[in-house]
């Protein structure tokens, strides 16, 4: 009897392991029965942009924290699928930062390609899982979302793959209550445009603080002020930013910062970081962490220490997104089948301890970065994932960084290589500061309605285009 998969979630990472293994059964391997739980409608997890408020058309609550005019914040050559290039999908080389809609088709254009699509069953929710220690077999239940109609399945294998950037952490604040204005987590932030003439606090300093507060300094806030737990970020903001340590008291629109500075504001935005919430899992299964480069109990980030039977995917903090969602789908994968062979308990938490102790003793961004590296090319050596220069990719991540020093507002006007093709990306034909329109069509093809496009480039839109429809 061939295994039964059960993956959860029809993320980037779920869309890695329906493509892992459409990939083995490409080079003759037998296909598990594989059944793909997505809550939603469509896949594509965060980059699915289909819902407007905090509750979706379901009554679930949205899971994607996403928003309008949300372009990618790292360059798309450092999460480039090794086997589907951004020059396979788009026919041309397209720019180093692109928005979320040109990011969805690239994602959606792999899996579609695939057949995998057969796999997942959508508007499905997974409830619970129970797991049998006598049969080794897990138990899941769930409900289709629309029709209220529960089932029950039984898998050998079960892959978690929810992502844990969905349910907001939510600090609290002496007085916040006697704040008038409006106070909102990241999460529920769907854009900037309202905000104009506005004077924003952020509380956070890390990529949400740092986006958000941008994306309201591009549409006209009056000004930002981030406030910081830890330290600040400390770049070269423009000059109606700027940052302040952590707030100590709310007094009505004021607030105290703890350096005895105050100020005044419209609204508050909560860019708090997110919770590793699992609510259909027994505790047991459970991960327990903050947003770190290696959970804890994952055997090389993806096997649950405690029952190797059960995966996690894209646990991690993420320098490396769909590139190393794939590194660990095929692990898991060849795991599952029984091509790679998992060692003992005490090796695992051998193996896991190391990477621990690295991870504690990390100093900066580039250690993160040549950490995580160093991670994602351990996956990709235990299997046939298709080797890439990581060293090129790590090295991409550290001029990315130092390009965001230099200029917050313009590093996403900055070009980068390929280290799959070795294209050049093109620069973009809009500057992000002046881009006001994040459609796939007008990012495709030019700044306006009237600008010329190679004839290739526009049939190759349209016809993409009329596919998805
Ligand atoms: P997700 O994308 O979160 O997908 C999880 C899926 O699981 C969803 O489809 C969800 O509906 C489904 N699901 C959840 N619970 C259940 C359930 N009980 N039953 C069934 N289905 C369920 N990465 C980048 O590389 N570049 C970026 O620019 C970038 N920007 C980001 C901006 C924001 C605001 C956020 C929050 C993240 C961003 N990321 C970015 C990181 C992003 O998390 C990853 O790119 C990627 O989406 C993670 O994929 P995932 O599949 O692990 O999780
Ligand atoms: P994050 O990276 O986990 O950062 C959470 C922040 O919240 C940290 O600065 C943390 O401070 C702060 N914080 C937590 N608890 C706090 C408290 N009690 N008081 C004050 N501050 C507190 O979360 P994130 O910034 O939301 O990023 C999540 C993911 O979204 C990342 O993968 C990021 O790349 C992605 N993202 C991408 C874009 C884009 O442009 N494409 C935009 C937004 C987000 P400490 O430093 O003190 O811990």
């Amino acid at each position: 009897m061939s295994i039964r998969v059960g993956i959860i979630g029809a993320g980037p990472s779920g869309m890695a392991q329906l493509r892992a293994f459409e990939a083995a059964r490409k080079q003759g391997a037998a296909m598990p029965e594989i059944t793909c739980f997505e809550k939603q409608s469509d896949w594509g997890g965060q980059w699915n942009y289909s819902w407007h408020t905090g509750i979706d058309g379901a009554g679930e609550s949205a899971h994607s924290s996403m928003y309008r005019h949300l372009w990618s914040n790292g360059p798309k050559e450092c999460l480039e699928f090794a086997d589907y290039t951004f020059d396979e999908h788009f026919g041309r080389p397209i720019s180093s930062f692109p928005p979320r809609a040109v990011l969805f088709d690239y994602i959606s254009g792999r899996v579609e390609k695939s057949d995998v699509r057969k796999y997942v069953r959508f508007n499905t929710a997974v409830r619970w899982v129970n797991y049998d220690e006598a049969t080794e077999v897990f138990t899941v239940e769930s409900q289709n979302v629309k029709t209220g109609a529960s089932e029950t399945h039984v898998f050998d294998k079960l892959v978690v793959s929810t992502g844990h950037f969905s349910v907001p952490n939510i600090p609290e604040f002496e007085g916040i209550n006697t704040f008038p204005g409006e106070i909102m987590h990241a999460h529920d932030f769907r854009g900037a445009e309202r905000f104009a003439g506005k004077d924003l606090l952020m509380i956070g300093s890390s990529y949400s603080a740092e986006d958000i507060g941008m994306q309201a300094h591009k549409m006209g806030a009056a000004s930002v002020t981030l406030s910081y737990r830890s330290s600040p970020m400390g770049y070269d903001w423009p000059s109606s930013t700027v940052e302040r340590p952590l707030v100590t008291l709310f007094e009505g629109r004021t607030a105290q910062f703890s350096d005895g500075t105050s100020g005044e504001f419209d609204a508050v935005i909560l860019c708090t970081g997110y919770l590793h919430k699992y609510p259909f899992l027994p505790s047991t299964m459970t991960i327990s962490s903050s947003n770190v480069l290696y959970p804890g109990n994952l055997y090389k980030g993806v096997v649950w220490q405690q029952n190797t039977n059960l995966f996690y995917l894209g646990a991690q903090d993420q320098y490396y997104t769909f590139n190393m969602f794939d590194a660990q789908a095929w692990f898991a994968r060849d795991v599952m089948v029984g091509k790679i062979e998992i060692p003992t308990a005490e090796d695992r938490s051998a193996d896991i301890s190391r990477w621990l102790e690295r991870q504690n003793a990390l100093k900066g961004h580039d250690e993160e970065s040549d950490f995580q590296t160093d991670y994602v090319r351990e996956l990709i050596n235990a299997t046939d994932y298709p080797e890439f220069d990581l060293d090129s990719v790590n090295a991409l991540f550290k001029d990315w960084m130092r390009h965001k020093s230099e200029d917050i507002l313009g590093y996403r006007d900055q070009t980068h290589r390929s280290a799959i093709t070795g294209t050049m990306s093109e620069p973009h034909h809009t500057r992000w500061i002046n881009a006001m329109d994040d459609s796939l069509e007008r990012y495709l093809n030019g700044p306006s309605e009237n600008v010329n496009t190679n004839a290739m480039a526009t049939l190759d839109v349209e016809g993409r285009l009329a596919g998805h429809k």
